[in-house]
């Protein structure tokens, strides 16, 4: 028989604004039913280090602290359902949730489902995605042990990444599309501290080469228009991030690059629906900021579902 059952809450995401927003749901008594995703702990879970989160000065594996906000959550009540979101009806009474195998039904949610990298789109970088190319150097870094790798990307994601993937990589070559990083200046000292690590700047991959595996990138410098061939054995793409907001797409409100769209107390367009974390925040996208905007996103909606018993 269908379970009819309608939840109080139901939180879509189990990256740090979807635990901590399970935290404080569960605290207020509401019972949240947390839909995890694919990715347990969120994208945080793929960092090897996190080192500006505060609270923990010696620094906190990324997988470490979403095992610890998962089991904060739970300790209160907090419930996890290890289910993957395919299609959302938010405007309808009681809101739609509908899984691959289940349909949930819920007064209030909570949108927490975060963001996924960016691809450079380039020939050849679907094909050699998982054989050689790749998002995350915490799962990969270990296959290129005594490899040469490329990290794409100027940001904070790439250096971070480019300076964990030297503990594997003989040589590590960072190629950005400008000659500025718009990484933070620590990250910047440390890149260029490291005898490993080559640059490449003002350069563009226009071509990932090989087969069965990587074998070479070809590389345009965008001043000069001349054209590199770069032999390596890895590509680590880490070109920016982009919201998961697809199945929300015409229900709530969103902004041109597809960010929910939230005031202060993490209020979307829709009654009863609440968005944190990177998938409402196209601007600080730290830990500690989706953290504080899940358990906003959580004390509000307790405050909407009291609305609804009067
Ligand atoms: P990001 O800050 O958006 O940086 C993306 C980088 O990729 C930029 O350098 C950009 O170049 C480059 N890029 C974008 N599109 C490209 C393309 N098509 N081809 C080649 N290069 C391209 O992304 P992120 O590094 O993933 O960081 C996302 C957010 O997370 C940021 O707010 C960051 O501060 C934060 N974060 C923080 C930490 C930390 O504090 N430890 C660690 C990781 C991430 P341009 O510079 O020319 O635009």
């Amino acid at each position: 028989m269908e379970d009819k059952t309608i939840e109080s809450v139901i939180i879509l995401g189990s990256g740090p604004a979807g635990l901590s927003a399970a935290l404080y749901a569960a605290r207020a008594e509401l019972n949240p039913l947390v839909l995890t995703g694919m990715q347990l702990g969120g994208q945080a879970a793929l960092t090897n280090v996190i080192e500006n989160y505060p609270g923990f000065p010696d620094g906190v594996g990324g997988a470490a602290l979403g095992d610890l906000l998962q089991k904060q959550a739970e300790r209160f009540g907090a419930r996890m359902e290890y289910d993957n979101v395919e299609s959302v009806d938010l405007l309808s009474t009681p809101k739609r949730i509908k899984t691959y195998s289940k349909e949930y039904l819920a007064n209030s949610v909570i949108i927490a489902t975060g963001a996924s990298s960016v691809k450079l789109n380039v020939p050849g970088e679907e094909l050699l995605s998982g054989k050689g190319v790749s998002y995350c150097a915490t799962c990969d870094g270990w296959f290129f042990k005594d490899k040469e790798v490329v990290v794409v990307g100027g940001g904070d994601s790439a250096l971070e990444e480019a300076l964990f993937l030297t503990r594997y990589a003989t040589k590590v070559t960072i190629i950005h599309r400008r000659d500025q990083f718009r990484a933070g200046v620590l990250l910047q000292s440390r890149v260029h501290d490291n005898k490993k690590i080559q640059l490449v700047l003002d350069s563009v991959v226009k071509e990932i080469q090989g087969e069965d595996k990587v074998i070479a990138v070809l590389v345009e410098n965008v001043k000069t228009g001349e054209k590199t061939q770069l032999t390596t054995d890895g590509v680590f793409v880490f070109i920016g991030h982009k919201p998961n907001n697809g199945i929300y797409q015409d229900q709530v409100e969103m902004d041109e690059h597809g960010y929910i769209k939230v005031n202060m107390k993490m209020e979307t367009s829709v009654p009863g629906v609440f968005a944190c974390g990177e998938a409402a925040d196209p601007e600080y996208r730290q830990v500690a900021t989706s953290v504080g905007m899940g358990a906003a996103a959580a004390i509000q909606d307790a405050k909407y579902l009291e609305t609804l018993e009067k």
